[in-house]
């Protein structure tokens, strides 16, 4: 693909005949704005603004009405109101803290009130007597006076219209809201129009108003119906942005990779390897796992490599899926791998693989009878020496079916006769190393393996559209009949406390298992360890006196993380004080108990994980959350986990209280971040839209050659990583 050469033809800044780009604007410096001398340059830099771009793409957080102004001597305690007024004293006085606090008197026709300024020393000078300007706040009473507490000060009186924008400003960098906004108006005065790049058939589909409209709405909307619309077609503009990325992301790899058509030898009408397969489970799937092996088996069968995630709760079944999909892959002659990303974790994986695998058998034409036992095989870092140069051999010959690892399977060393199909239990993306390493390494005929991710971290379906828009996805929605519902508690008194230690020791009477996991501790894995020995110490001699604790921690050796693991399993050592090591994965179905200890300062979903290590039976189980919520947000979290076991439910309160970046993650970052689009529940329908929209401006297109603006702004807006995309 070559349009990269379509930005190379327009050099940086070259003008549009039919108006500005945002390419020109970026290269402008806001220094080539009358109102910007070098206080406020340098107050802009402090907020990351350097062009004229930057200026026109820091919008407003909020819209003061200035329809909701009164006369001061209307206001009433508690309303919330713009006043227009002169200031007729200053004074200065400091608090018995020793901050400074501003006092001002301010009035108009019908009467005065007071304005407070606390730790704002800069006011004085700002505010001298005489001085007209907009103020906006509650109104409070303080010793029988009627006074506004650190408002909102806008002195442009004369300019501010209906609606007036309030701009994240940064008053230890020095520059206020009213600045950036009259800095804004000169360069929306002086750019006089921006080019749209979207297709005029497609503004009107989607109902979005031009770019210059837009710019014109958010900065200085004639009324609310005009600011609606204006942030509507810039959050469009985030999304669709996003999605013609992945979208043509996805175009790439179907149209330049050559991947496997996984013969389906049969149907899955009885007789297919899978049937097979589930006959033996001894229990029935979930009408959501159907689903996803379907969904699988068809992607296997094409001729493009599948990249699928499987998303699906704590417990849903995953790993059942995940094997069904390995069998399609062995049935039709190729080797499946599946990587974890501990070594803890492939070795459980290996352990469950085995036994559900147990007896099935492959078709080998030069074994006895045709046939042979399907084999599986470990592969990490502790597998060395002789063992490992034959295990790296047979591979190679295809004598094992299914390899599990962690990331080692993709070294130099490991070669595969015929890789078919990658699991990869984590939300791990695969990059453009990986999927060069698979092609290397998978097949001779260099046939790009199909990829199953695994995440057992839900995130709701909307942010999904965008943070795995290139990937197509399979919902395990439903969890396997007659799971307990874990009962949870968030334990926040000593009596709580107290319910919980007694639990665990019933519990381990009734021959049953308990995690304790400790809290996080900022630091290295080493303070982690000695924390988490101190605290088994401390359980050892008060609440958990007289029962065996086990200890795990990430410090520890695989062959004793192993041995700790096994001394549980075998409840020997009934009671695991451990890290989140057990996070993931960690499978014992005995386990009935979770304590967690300072459960605060852990995140929603990675309290939801370590829940999903109880409940894996059919036998009651509870979890208690012990602390103290140090915040708001913390208690809604622990509420919340209290209140429903539903993963995909979690993962929207933790959107609610988190917000975007906790999702995208790296990706969240400059220019090309979510500013005014959500991915929250009420942004669906936005996403979708510009979801479909990113398609059908593509449409059968390879890349965005015949839409030269938008890539420009793709390669403007993303850098490197648009430009690895379009450039090949
Ligand atoms: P996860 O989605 O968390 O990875 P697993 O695949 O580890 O879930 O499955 C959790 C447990 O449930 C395992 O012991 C597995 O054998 C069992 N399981 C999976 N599917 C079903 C089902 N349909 N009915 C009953 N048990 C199931
Ligand atoms: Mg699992």
């Amino acid at each position: 693909v070559t349009s990269g050469s379509a930005v190379a033809q327009s050099p940086p800044g070259a003008p549009h005949p039919a108006g500005r780009t945002l390419r020109f604007l970026a290269g402008l410096d806001v220094s080539m704005l009358k109102g910007a001398g070098p206080r406020r340059r340098k107050a802009l830099a402090a907020l990351g603004i350097e062009t004229v771009l930057d200026l026109l793409m820091h919008y407003p957080f909020r819209h003061h009405d200035r329809t909701r102004q009164a006369p001061i001597a209307e206001l009433r305690p508690g309303d919330e109101a713009w006043v227009e007024g002169v200031v007729h004293d200053v004074a200065v006085r400091r608090t018995r803290a020793g901050r400074a606090l501003v006092e001002l008197r301010v009035g108009d026709h019908t009467g005065s009130l007071g304005v407070s300024f606390f730790n704002q020393p800069w006011r004085e000078r700002q505010l001298p007597v005489g001085t007209r300007a907009l103020w906006f706040g509650r109104l409070d009473v303080f010793r029988g006076r009627r006074r506004l507490v650190n408002p909102v000060v806008h002195l442009g009186v004369d300019d501010a219209r209906g609606l007036v924008p309030v701009y994240p400003a940064s008053e230890k960098a020095g520059i206020e809201s009213h600045e950036i906004a009259a800095l804004v108006h000169e360069a929306l005065d002086r750019a006089r129009g921006f080019v749209d790049p979207l297709p005029e058939a497609l503004r009107d589909r989607y109902r979005l108003i031009d770019r210059t409209q837009a710019f014109e709405g958010i900065h200085r909307p004639r009324e609310r119906e005009h600011l609606a619309a204006a942030k509507r077609r810039l959050a469009f503009d985030e999304l669709f942005r996003l999605q013609l990325m992945l979208v043509t992301r996805r175009r790439e790899l179907e149209h330049h990779a050559v991947g496997i058509a996984h013969p389906l030898v049969a149907p899955l009408d009885g007789t297919s390897i899978v049937e097979r397969f589930v006959q033996r489970l001894g229990f029935e799937l979930t009408r959501a796992q159907w689903r996803a092996i379907a969904e699988i088996r068809a992607d296997m069968a094409r001729p493009v490599p599948m990249h699928r995630l499987l998303q699906g709760d704590v417990g849903a079944g995953k790993t059942v899926v995940a094997l069904a999909a390995a069998l399609v892959a062995i049935d039709g002659g190729c080797q499946a791998a599946l990587m974890a990303p501990t070594e803890v974790l492939a070795e459980q994986h290996y352990l469950g693989a085995r036994e559900l695998l147990n007896g099935m058998t492959v078709v080998d034409s030069a074994a006895l009878g045709g046939e042979r036992p399907l084999r599986v095989e470990l592969l990490t870092g502790r597998v060395g020496g002789k063992r490992r140069a034959r295990l790296v051999a047979e591979v190679a010959a295809g004598a094992v079916d299914l390899v599990v690892g962690t990331h080692a399977l993709l070294s130099e060393e490991v070669r595969f006769r015929s890789l078919g199909l990658v699991v990869v239990d984590e939300q791990h993306r695969f990059g453009v190393n990986q999927r060069a390493a698979l092609r290397a390494r998978g097949r001779t005929d260099g046939a790009e393996p199909d990829v199953l991710v695994m995440t057992a971290t839900p995130i709701p379906r909307t942010a999904a559209m965008v943070v795995f828009g290139d990937l197509d996805l399979s919902v395990l929605d439903e969890l396997p009949a007659g799971r307990v519902r874990v009962e949870t508690r968030w334990a926040r008194c000593p009596a709580d406390e107290q319910e919980a230690w007694s639990r665990v020791r019933s519990e381990v009477a009734a021959g049953r298992r308990a995690y304790v996991v400790c809290p996080l501790v900022e630091g290295s894995e080493r303070v982690a360890a000695r924390a988490v020995t101190e605290e088994r110490e401390r359980l050892a001699q008060g609440p958990l006196a007289g029962l065996s604790l086990g200890l795990l921690h990430g410090r520890l050796d695989p062959e004793e993380k192993q041995a700790a693991m096994e001394r549980f399993r075998a409840g020997d050592t009934p009671v695991l004080v451990s890290t989140t090591v057990v996070e993931v994965g960690v499978d014992v179905p005995e386990a009935t108990v979770m304590v967690v200890l300072d459960a605060e300062r852990f995140g929603i979903s990675q309290l939801h994980q370590l829940r999903g290590r109880v409940g894996r039976s059919q036998l009651p189980s509870w979890c208690y959350l012990l602390g103290q919520a140090s915040t708001p947000e913390a208690a809604r979290r622990l509420e919340a986990l209290e209140s429903t076991s539903d993963g995909f439910e979690l993962a929207e309160v933790d959107l609610e209280l988190r917000g975007e970046g906790s999702i995208l993650g790296t990706r969240q970052k400059g220019r090309s971040d979510l500013r005014l689009a959500t991915l929250r529940r009420g942004g669906a329908r936005l996403v979708a839209q510009a979801r479909r929209a990113a398609e059908e401006l593509i449409g059968d297109d390879l890349g965005l050659e015949r839409h030269p603006l938008l890539l420009d702004e793709l390669d403007l807006l993303f850098g490197e990583e648009a430009r690895y995309l379009f450039e090949g």
